[in-house]
């Protein structure tokens, strides 16, 4: 039995996420989503509000943290043997691989296990989604209506 760590942004959590979470849960001990504190990227989400919008969202059972050191180190710590990983196209496939094999090369104990989502989730990006709702458009198909309306009140 194997507990699984899903790490990303989740800037904010979308339904594709979620798709991936419920496949997940149905082939680890346990689930748990991590956001990370140290991402590059530039957030709309303060990570505590990403952390609520998934406490939200996530069935019961999923666990929901933040971190702030390597995701390896994290999972090594906490006692998870699999780092999940979401696979939507071709286009993640390249970054995705480098990661996996760099987290491999730093924790061999630790595999990373990438899983699809639902094709119709399969374009669905968390920055996609912004853009979409910072130009008025409808996202009600991508994201929950609780995310939604928090994304309508940072955006407009
Ligand atoms: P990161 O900054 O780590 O890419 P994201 O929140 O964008 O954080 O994504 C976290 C993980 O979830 C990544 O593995 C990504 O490929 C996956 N993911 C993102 N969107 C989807 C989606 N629509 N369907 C399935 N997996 C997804």
């Amino acid at each position: 039995m194997v507990r699984a760590l899903y790490p990303g942004s989740f800037d904010p959590v979308t339904r594709g996420h979620l798709d991936l979470v419920e496949r997940a849960t149905r082939l680890f001990e346990s689930v748990t989503v991590a956001v990370a504190r140290n991402s590059a990227k530039a957030p709309v989400f303060e990570v505590e509000e990403r952390m609520q919008l998934l406490r939200e969202e996530l069935p019961a059972g999923v666990g929901v943290a933040g971190f702030q050191e390597l995701v390896v180190d994290f999972a090594r710590r906490e006692g998870y043997g699999v780092i999940l990983r979401g696979l939507r196209t071709v286009s993640d496939y390249e970054f995705e691989y480098q990661m996996a094999l760099t987290n491999r090369h730093l924790a061999p104990d630790i595999e990373t296990v990438f899983v699809m989502p639902s094709h119709a989730y399969s374009y669905v990006s968390s920055s996609l989604i912004k853009d979409v709702v910072r130009h008025g458009g409808d996202v009600s198909s991508f994201v929950t209506p609780r995310v939604e309306a928090a994304l309508k009140a940072k955006l407009r």
